[in-house]
């Protein structure tokens, strides 16, 4: 499924004297099946975006296209969404909850209301998805490591087939190695099952290498979007959101800068 918002503004509390505005006149289009990013420093807007890309917020004005499904201010009934967004929230492993790590992991599949063994077998993939042992399954998800506990709660909405994946932060808190391995298995699985992907998240170096197209967040406006080539190309302006351009173009911003000085030859004069 792809995505598409025109002018989309939210205000929380609208019409009290609390009244703040969270997202202001956001345009985005995702293809179906790409992976993207969204950046942003916090406060920035990226949370209530996502939340109405998954249906559970309204915006105030303007509208959203999630495949076949319109939302807007008036939109009533968006169970056609149901299961086809999956969210993976910020520290998801507090939301487990069952005994037993299938349990949790079949918990959101059988509220879509499926089959028994289509539920068995959906929990068994998700596993595999997400790269844990079957040995795992009938153990309580609050005796695994935090790693794991992380991989239970994404294997739960990856279970779902979610057509479009939100993760908001998946990796925080994960060991590097860890992270890393998380997100080249929703990578491959993007690209196995032409799943849409947005990635929302502070760090530059993440988002940059997965994602083909990067959405830039800054009070509440979308304020840059395009390739992360394109997007690097404004790093006085990432820099005034507090973004930081990613470790590896810093190198290559920083030798770009040497070789524009002309070389000063007395550099190189031995000293006497
Ligand atoms: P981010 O995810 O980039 O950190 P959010 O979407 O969470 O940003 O927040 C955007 C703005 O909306 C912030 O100023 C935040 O304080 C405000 N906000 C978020 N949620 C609520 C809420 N439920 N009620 C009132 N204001 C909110």
């Amino acid at each position: 499924m792809g995505i598409v918002a025109i002018n989309v503004s939210h205000v929380y509390l609208t019409g009290t004297p609390y009244a703040k505005p969270a997202l202001t006149e956001v345009n985005l289009t995702v293809p179906t099946g790409a992976f993207v990013g969204v950046i942003g420093p916090t406060g920035s807007g990226k949370s209530t975006l996502i939340q109405h890309i998954a249906g559970l917020l309204r915006p105030t004005s303007g509208t959203l296209r999630i495949g076949d499904t319109v939302i807007d201010v008036d939109s009533k009934d968006l169970s056609s969404l149901r299961g086809r967004v999956g969210v993976v929230f910020q520290y998801p492993e507090h939301q487990l909850f069952e005994e037993t790590v299938i349990k949790d992991i079949a918990y959101g599949p059988r509220n879509l209301g499926l089959a028994e063994d289509e539920i068995e077998q959906r929990v068994t993939t998700a596993l595999e998805w997400v790269g844990l042992s079957p040995e795992l399954a009938q153990r309580s998800p609050f005796q695994l490591s935090g790693g794991q506990m992380r991989r239970v709660a994404i294997a739960g909405v990856l279970a779902m087939h979610p057509e479009i994946l939100i993760l908001d932060e998946p990796t925080a808190g994960l060991d590097p190695a860890g992270q890393r391995e998380l997100l080249d298995r929703i990578y491959s699985l993007h690209r196995q099952r032409n799943m849409t992907v947005i990635l929302v998240s502070h760090s530059m170096e993440d988002v940059s290498r997965y994602a083909e197209r990067l959405f830039v967040m800054a009070g509440g406006r979308m304020v840059l979007s395009g390739s992360p080539q394109e997007v690097f190309q404004h790093p006085d302006r990432l820099r005034e959101w507090g973004l930081e351009l990613p470790e590896t173009i810093r190198l290559m911003e920083r030798i770009n800068q040497e070789l524009a000085v002309p070389l000063k030859l007395d550099r190189f004069t031995p000293e006497a």
